[in-house]
């Protein structure tokens, strides 16, 4: 088509929106490995997850079945007042590039948390309101997942606890403010509040924090307190469940236009967007309706995928939360302190990891300047800031049309950009002076926390 048929940006209308989110999961052949009780090494069941978890989000989590879960209407409300987000044809990109490759991008940034995250975060808060709670717990690592769900508890009326990673509490002190005014209260992590806080504390005294130690303090809270859950915004299943509406839109308005993209592309922390992004075009490929290519793109200083191993392990350094199998680096593993908070976890979402140990999906590890280097030849030519997480994304978008500049093939790349980056400044500034970090963890490094690993399977 030409530049008149396709717009710069795609919207769909509200009546176009979907109103289901698709389960891929019903669509695998080989299903995720269910979550194991740690202490009996069994399938966990319905009833010990919903001690940690609220019941319904339990049921989505446990449901390898149901292909489509209608949204409830509160959360088609909720989603209304941000999306559709637009699938944005990247023109200025291409004629920069001078690549014949046809670059879109499904932008997220379009809400005051800044990503995608606010698609799950209403849904999880939701269905803990529904269950008649008093309110939430969880941890936050850049702190988008934080600021999502403190936004959808103010909507509903739900108190927020969030235990934020120590050195983006410290990096990022504008993140915590915004949780603040939604009415969220803000832990730096580890912290002393916790016994398992307090543990971490002691064994590595002036860490800044990971993921897993916060996913540890936030479980250990709404265990011991009457009322609250513990909702998580990566890796599980039901968040890659809520996250379809990406994917979902994203092929609605390719279909809408005729668009067949060659290559899907997203950045991987928990996998999360990822996997809603490429949900229903995954599902076409594995009803052998559709070929698709997807890459999952991840830090080079923390890569589950591309150096991790496919095993159980533990998603929190306190091993208080259930075994997943996952692609994972080992639940001791703390990244350097790279400027892509969201994507220092250790581990990797279990459907993501099933599909790509069965070759339906690839994965890339980038380094954090060139990813930086990507960032800024963006924004300084499609107008939006990218988030460093998104950026990973961006950056191999770009070598992939660069490559079509190349062979001259004109490949449709569509690529998930997650995020914005106005609270990244700082790691901008680090990059533009120059005094950006590249650290890449060595086979010995990795190898220690290898060797924890829970033995199991
Ligand atoms: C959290 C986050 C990510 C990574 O999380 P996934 O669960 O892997 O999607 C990516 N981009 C942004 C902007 C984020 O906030």
């Amino acid at each position: 088509m030409s530049k008149e048929t396709i717009p710069y940006k795609i919207y769909l209308n509200e009546s176009e929106m979907p109103t289901q989110w698709y389960n891929l999961r019903a669509d695998m052949k080989i299903k995720p490995a269910p979550l194991l009780n740690p202490g009996t090494g069994k399938p966990m069941t319905a009833e010990e997850l919903g001690v940690v978890f609220c019941s319904d989000l339990v049921q989505q989590e446990l449901d390898n079945d149901t292909k489509y879960f209608a949204i409830p209407d509160e959360i088609l409300s909720f989603y209304k007042m941000y999306r559709p987000s637009p699938l944005v044809r990247a023109y200025c990109l291409e004629e920069k590039l001078k690549t014949p490759a046809k670059i879109y991008y499904k932008f997220e940034g379009n809400n005051t948390s800044g990503s995608h995250k606010l698609n799950s975060a209403i849904a999880q808060a939701y269905y803990a309101k529904k269950q008649g709670l008093k309110g939430v717990t969880t941890e936050t690592g850049a702190g988008q997942w934080g600021t999502a769900l403190s936004m959808a508890c103010a909507y509903l009326g739900l108190d927020c606890k969030v235990f934020m990673v120590k050195c983006s509490y410290e990096q990022k002190p504008f993140r915590r403010e915004v949780m603040r005014t939604y009415g969220a209260s803000v832990t730096p992590s580890p912290s002393m509040e916790t016994e398992v806080g307090r543990r971490i504390n002691q064994a590595h005294p002036g860490t800044t924090g990971s993921l897993g130690c916060a996913i540890s303090e936030a479980v250990e809270v709404a265990v011991k307190s009457e009322g609250y859950r513990y909702v998580l915004g990566s890796v599980l299943n039901q968040v890659l469940l809520h996250q379809s509406v990406i994917g979902l839109e994203a092929k609605a308005a390719c279909d809408k236009y005729g668009i067949k993209p060659d290559l899907i592309i997203g950045c991987a922390g928990g996998g999360s967007n990822l996997g809603g992004l490429i949900a229903p075009f995954m599902g076409e490929k594995l009803r052998g309706e559709a070929d698709y290519r997807f890459i999952a793109v991840e830090p080079a200083s923390c890569p589950s995928f591309t150096r991790g191993i496919y095993a159980y392990d533990f998603c929190d350094t306190g091993m208080v939360c259930p075994l997943a199998k996952m692609y994972t680096l080992g639940s001791d593993f703390i990244p350097s302190p790279n400027h892509a908070g969201g994507l220092r976890f250790h581990g990797m979402s279990s459907i993501l990891s099933e599909l790509y140990d069965e070759g339906l999906m690839e994965a890339r590890a980038v380094k954090q300047t060139d990813v930086f280097d990507a960032a800024e030849y963006f924004a300084r030519c499609e107008g939006i800031l990218p988030a460093p997480e998104s950026s990973h994304a961006i950056r191999v978008a770009l070598d992939e049309a660069i490559k079509c500049r190349e062979t001259g093939e004109e490949k449709t790349i569509l690529f998930g950009l997650t995020g914005t980056g106005y609270f990244d400044m700082v790691a901008y500034e680090k990059y533009h002076d120059g005094k950006m970090d590249d650290y890449i963890p060595t086979d010995e490094e990795l190898a220690v926390y290898r060797a924890k690993l829970p033995k199991i399977g």
